[in-house]
C-alpha cells in the first residue's frame, strides 16, 4: 500500500456556523470533519448569525472555538458598513473578509464609500479577502492597487476572472487567489442531477470555466473548501441557502487528480499547505502531518463523514486516495476511523 506523508493541510476558507447556526455544524463536528479530511488548521469566515464584526462578537467566537475545536484555527473579521475605523485594531484576525456585490448574507456591502473606507483603514500586511464575482474582481484588484493592500480573491470560478488575475500577477500586483474543489470538479451541468445540492456562491461555472481553472493552475495560490454546510431540509426548501460541505472531500478529490496525472503531488502540497500559509503569513503547522494511501480506490459517501449536515455533492464519486491518519502538533488526532482529539484540543494560530 503506497503510503505517503504530507504536511498537515491548512483550509483557508471554512464556515463552522458556530456560534449561531450550530444545527448545521459546530466547532467540534466541523473540526472532526477537518481532521478526517487531513486538515490540521482551518480559517473560519465571519458571516455567522450574528456576524463577527467587533470585539464582542469575536470574543464569542473565540470562546466557542476554544471550548470545542479539535484542530487548530484562525478567525476572520468581517467588514461591515460601520466598522472600517475600528476593525483594524482587533487582535489576531487572520484577515478582513469583505463581501462585495453579488455575494450573500448579512455582511454584503454595495456602497463604494464603505468599501474604499475599509481599503483605506485596514492595517497593511494582513490580507483583505474578498468575495467578488465578475466585475467586482476587477474592482477589488484596482482598490488593492490604489490603497497598497494585499487583496486575496476568494473562490475564483470563471475564465474571465482567472485571466484577469493572471494579468494582475504578470504586473506584480499584490494579489492572490483561491479556488474551491467544487469549482475544479463540478460544472453547471451537474446541477441537473444535484439540484439545490449544487447551489453555492459563486455558482458552478460552465465546462469552459472549469477548464480555465485547470489551465491556469499556476496562477492559483491555494485551494480552499469554502466548507459551508446546511441541512438537507434547508437545501430542499423552496429558497435553499447557497453552500456545500467540502472538508472531507478536498484531499481525496485532489489525490485523484494526482493519480490521473492532472496534478503533481508537489503542486498539491503547495496548493493546500504552503500556499495558504504564505497568503495568510502563517507558520507551517509544526509536527502536523497527514498520511494518505494514494492507491485506495473507493466511493465518497456522506455516511462515512463527520460533518453534521449529512450529505456531500460528491456522493458516490469514485476516488483514489484515502486519509489514513492526521497528526496535529505531534498528537494522533484521527486514526483512520475515529477522531481522537478532544473538543478544545485545537489551538488558535
Ligand atoms: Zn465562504
Amino acid at each position: 500500500m503506497p503510503r505517503i506523508e504530507l504536511p498537515g493541510v491548512i483550509d483557508a476558507h471554512v464556515h463552522m456556523r458556530d456560534p449561531g447556526l450550530t444545527h448545521k455544524e459546530d466547532w467540534y463536528s466541523g473540526t472532526c470533519a477537518a481532521l478526517h479530511g487531513g486538515v490540521v488548521t482551518v480559517l473560519d469566515m465571519p458571516n455567522n448569525d450574528p456576524p463577527v464584526v467587533d470585539q464582542a462578537s469575536l470574543r464569542r467566537k473565540e470562546q466557542a472555538a476554544r471550548e470545542q475545536a479539535a484542530c487548530d484555527y484562525g478567525l476572520f473579521i468581517g467588514a461591515s458598513p460601520q466598522n472600517a475605523d475600528s476593525v483594524g485594531a482587533l487582535r489576531k484576525p487572520v484577515g478582513l473578509k469583505m463581501y462585495l456585490g453579488d455575494s450573500y448574507g448579512p455582511l454584503r456591502i454595495d456602497d463604494l464609500h464603505v468599501v474604499a473606507g475599509h481599503f483605506q483603514a485596514w492595517p497593511h500586511g494582513r490580507p483583505i479577502a474578498v468575495h467578488a464575482e465578475g466585475y467586482m474582481v476587477a474592482v477589488a484588484i484596482a482598490l488593492g492597487r490604489l490603497f497598497d493592500q494585499h487583496v486575496h480573491i476568494c473562490h475564483v470560478a470563471r475564465r474571465v476572472e482567472i485571466e484577469l488575475l493572471r494579468r494582475a500577477k504578470q504586473r506584480s500586483l499584490n494579489v492572490t487567489c483561491e479556488v474551491t474543489p467544487h469549482h475544479l470538479f463540478l460544472t453547471d451541468e451537474d446541477r441537473q442531477c444535484l439540484g439545490p445540492l449544487a447551489y453555492m456562491k459563486p455558482s458552478l461555472g460552465s465546462p469552459d470555466d472549469l477548464a480555465a481553472l485547470w489551465e491556469n493552475l499556476d496562477v492559483i495560490d491555494l485551494v480552499a473548501t469554502d466548507h459551508a454546510p446546511h441541512t438537507l431540509d434547508e437545501k430542499r426548501a423552496a429558497q435553499p441557502p447557497p453552500g456545500v460541505p467540502g472538508l472531507e472531500t478536498m484531499l481525496p478529490l485532489l489525490l485523484t487528480a494526482v493519480a490521473e496525472r492532472r496534478l503533481s503531488l508537489a503542486r498539491l502540497t503547495e496548493l493546500v499547505v504552503i500556499g495558504p500559509a504564505r497568503v495568510y503569513g502563517l507558520h507551517l503547522p509544526v509536527n502536523s502531518r497527514v498520511v494518505v494511501d494514494t492507491d485506495a480506490a473507493y466511493e465518497l459517501q456522506a455516511q462515512d463523514m463527520f460533518t453534521k449536515c449529512g450529505w456531500t455533492p460528491f456522493e458516490g464519486w469514485k476516488v483514489r486516495g484515502r486519509v489514513l491518519s492526521t497528526t496535529v502538533r505531534g498528537m494522533l488526532a484521527y486514526d483512520g476511523e475515529r477522531v481522537l482529539a478532544s473538543p478544545g484540543f485545537g489551538q488558535p494560530i
